[in-house]
């Protein structure tokens, strides 16, 4: 929330037409220049424009001198390059201004728009700008009174954020440690602070094969800092004595070893990195993200080279080395886990549950007599990845513009709010018309909670809701085709079909079923929804290559007007759709896809993996035996029937997500669904 009081911030948004989009033109990769620019002067700027962009991009266009350098291969000379501002100048002004609203949304300015970051909070205010400059009007009344604003606000939950940590050996010389390069404080534990003798305990596993523990019998962790390996009992190779083949088992992971010392009521735990782990991840501090507490202790992450120092300092006998190799092969007639004598740390970690916000941008545009009390409501969601932190299929790190996901149907409804409003100015005032609610939606990306929460607390009430509109990917239409989803609601494909006759793009069906973005949430509440989607998905979907330039602006604007013929038709349309209850709900739907894998309820929420078919959807996926599915098609899955019904929804072909955990680490994968036997 820290973007409204930053000044810089406010007056470079209120720049967002002119100067800021030139200046960041300028000095960014090829993008739009606002056509009013180019027109007036394309002539003689152009020429400007081009030494401006060389001193900018510092790319040659040796306009200085006449010979120009062999363009490498595939790189046209700069004289075949097309000339963008022309292209621009001389594009549709609808297609400019998408282009505009797109490029600025999928810019890194904006951060990949994750929920709670700034990058979000200016795309927010992008949003309820453009609103407000098409003359929509603000749609939620503060529950605290005060005028309306374009901000619908509701909780993402809590955020566990680390606030304190600290680790400190007392044995002899003090020896303080580096919080973030020696340790860190993970969230797999509560908050703490304690001073006590160190007690290893292996690899804190108590059930290994053939009777294998890491604790003896009469050892008491109570009131004592826990020091423990990762992972589990290893080869001089650092690679796993208990599974077969690759990687470890699952007796490895987090949940199974830190619930096994915390039973033992240490004052707090230490897990090390273990030296010479045949696994890339020994060289991080991190843990999966901030599941829930697996200790009633801080649990802290240590780095070897550190509890080298500490062993080192509070030991002396024994190398970190020496105590790992006690752990692969513990001898018959030593203690399995022991105390190292004398030692002595103290710790302390604090985490607090930050509330995470996030808002809905809603923007009203007024209906008119008979029919004003009711609503179509017009969405996609403007939420997307950030640096890939959770969702994406390339992993965290790396700026994730999400353009096609979902910045160009954010775009769309930007434009769709001008569009219908100019549309609503030109009617004679006495023409019935419903109100239209335009909504960019907040954290769709991490299960469709914003258009949950407005589906729980209306503007307007669901039963008045006739018609939810929803764009999600939108940019990268291939070969004309647009997927439309529609409600199986009576008359509404006989209304539809002749209004996407008329558009040039190629509208392919309900190829994608219902579930996996906003109009979800409408469904679910009976409101029938029209759902538009890329028809053919591309390979970039969730990763950093989702970017601006990819997107086919011309065919995303078909599909805006597409949009705006419906809309404008329902907007007047006497009757309203009724669903086809007859349909029953999701369970009459036939099965048309396998999963692959055969799970099972876990007392504590999820599905455990208990079986994958050879070559099935799941095993393709990367699904393996004994993870725990948590997430299906972004939502929470707790019981087989959630599962089964979600299963109901899918198509072959469909690309559905995933997220499970598998030895205390969260994955997400993409399943493609395979047909069921005779889902012809
Ligand atoms: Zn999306």
């Amino acid at each position: 929330m820290h973007t409204n009081d930053c000044p810089q911030t406010r007056s470079l948004l209120s720049l967002s037409v002119g100067g800021w989009v030139r200046t960041f033109v300028a000095s960014a990769v090829i993008v739009a220049v606002p056509s009013t620019f180019a027109q007036d002067t394309s002539e003689g700027t152009a020429k400007s424009t081009e030494s401006a962009t060389e001193s900018a991009t510092g790319t040659s266009t040796e306009t200085t001198n006449t010979t120009p350098s062999a363009p490498a291969d595939n790189v046209p000379a700069p004289t075949e390059r097309p000339q963008i501002h022309k292209a621009i100048g001389a594009a549709d002004p609808l297609v400019q201004s998408f282009n505009e609203h797109l490029t600025i949304l999928a810019s890194p300015w904006m951060e990949g728009r994750l929920p709670g970051t700034r990058g979000m909070e200016r795309a927010m205010e992008y949003m309820e700008d453009q609103f407000r400059k098409a003359g929509l009007e603000p749609g939620f009344q503060p529950s605290e009174g005060g005028s309306k604003t374009y901000r619908q606000p509701f909780s993402l939950g809590g955020k566990r954020e680390v606030v304190e940590e600290r680790i400190t050996a007392l044995c002899g010389n003090e020896l303080a440690f580096t919080a973030g390069t020696d340790f860190k404080l993970t969230s797999l534990g509560k908050s703490g602070s304690a001073e006590g003798e160190i007690a290893f305990v292996g690899y804190g596993i108590e059930d290994g094969p053939e009777g294998y523990s890491s604790f003896a019998d009469d050892h008491s962790l109570e009131g004592k800092i826990a020091l423990v390996f990762r992972f589990e009992p290893m080869n001089e190779q650092g690679k796993s004595l208990w599974s077969e083949g690759e990687g470890w088992s699952g007796r490895a992971g987090f949940a199974g070893k830190i619930g096994a010392v915390a039973k033992r009521k240490p004052a707090a735990i230490i897990v090390v990195n273990t030296p010479g782990a045949n696994d890339p991840r020994i060289d991080s501090l991190t843990t999966a993200g901030g599941g829930r507490a697996m200790a009633d202790a801080p649990v802290f992450m240590m780095s070897t080279a550190a509890a080298e120092k500490l062993v080192a300092a509070c030991d002396g006998k024994r190398s970190l080395m020496d105590l790992r190799k006690l752990a692969d092969n513990p001898p018959a007639d030593q203690p399995k886990s022991f105390d190292l004598t004398g030692s002595k740390v103290s710790i302390a970690g604090r985490i607090e549950e930050k509330p995470v916000l996030a808002e809905n941008v809603v923007g009203v545009l007024p209906g008119r007599g008979a029919l004003a009390k009711e609503v179509i409501v017009i969405g996609g969601h403007l939420d997307h990845l950030g640096q890939g932190d959770f969702g994406s299929r390339e992993g965290p790190g790396k700026l994730h513009p999400g353009a096609d996901d979902n910045a160009s149907g954010s775009a769309g409804v930007i434009l769709l709010g001008d569009l219908l409003k100019k549309e609503y100015d030109t009617l004679p005032a006495e023409t019935p018309l419903r109100t239209i609610v335009f909504i960019g939606f907040s954290a769709e990306e991490s299960g469709l909670n914003g258009s949950r929460y407005y589906v729980d607390n209306p503007i307007y009430p669901i039963k008045d809701t006739v018609l939810m509109m929803n764009f999600d990917m939108i940019g990268r239409i291939k070969d004309g085709r647009l997927s439309v989803t529609e409600s199986s609601a009576k008359g509404m494909q006989e209304w539809a079909a002749p209004i996407y006759a008329k558009s040039p793009l190629t509208i392919v069906r309900g190829e994608r079923s219902g579930g996996g973005s906003d109009h979800a949430s409408f469904q679910q509440a009976g409101v029938p929804i029209l759902f538009a989607i890329i028809a053919d998905f591309h390979d970039d979907y969730h990763t950093s290559r989702d970017v601006s330039e990819l997107i086919d602006r011309e065919a995303s604007v078909e599909a805006i007007k597409l949009w705006q013929a419906l809309a404008s038709d329902m907007a007047r349309r006497p009757e309203r759709f009724e669903l086809d209850t007859t349909a029953g709900p999701m369970r009459a739907q036939p099965m048309r896809v396998r999963a692959g894998m055969r799970t099972r309820e876990l007392e504590d929420g999820g599905l455990e993996v208990v079986d994958v078919t050879k070559d099935g959807s799941a095993e393709k996926a990367g699904i393996q035996k004994g993870d725990r599915i948590i997430k299906w098609n972004k939502k929470d899955i707790a019981t087989r029937a959630e599962f089964v019904d979600e299963l109901r929804t899918h198509e072959v072909g469909d690309k559905v997500q995933a997220v499970f955990i598998r030895n205390g680490e969260e994955k997400t994968v993409y399943v493609e669904m395979q047909g069921a036997p005779n889902s012809q």
